[in-house]
């Protein structure tokens, strides 16, 4: 039984996702085998947010997955004009996609935040508007 597990069919290997979280995969030999004979090619470095249909930066991905080497297999679609498309993409092209997603989403919160204020701002105006009339007085309380 000894040295058995060397012969292990299967291996496992840590695949960091763009998000910079950390899985792993659990490939087995015959799969690897056949992986080896379908070799991907990269798409040329782009910027994946925007959109080859119409000028939208809002394209967002569907899907992603290992393919081979440090290379991602990226499903993408416009919310704009419901362009899709895919292809292979390098690790630094969905790294920077995964930054302007980012991004978009820290915009979005920060205008979240900045739309919360406004609000607050707008109450804490009228509340002083109508102490000021006299609208609001000690017994309301
Ligand atoms: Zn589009």
């Amino acid at each position: 039984m000894e040295g058995s597990e060397e012969r292990d069919p299967h291996y496992v290997k840590r695949v960091v996702l763009p998000s910079g979280k950390t899985i792993e995969v659990v490939y087995f030999k015959d799969a690897v085998e056949q992986d080896s004979s379908f070799r991907t090619v990269a798409e040329p470095d782009q910027a994946l947010h925007l959109c080859a249909a119409c000028s939208s930066e809002l394209v967002y991905p569907t899907g992603w997955e290992e393919a081979d080497g440090d290379r991602w297999h990226v499903q993408l679609r416009c919310p704009d004009c419901e362009h899709r498309s895919e292809g292979i993409f390098s690790q630094s092209t969905v790294e920077a996609f995964d930054e302007e997603l980012e991004a978009g989403t820290d915009a979005l919160a920060a205008d979240l935040r900045r739309l919360c204020r406004a609000n607050m701002a707008e109450e804490v105006d009228r509340f002083a508007a109508a102490l000021d009339s006299g609208a609001i007085l000690p017994e309301d309380f």
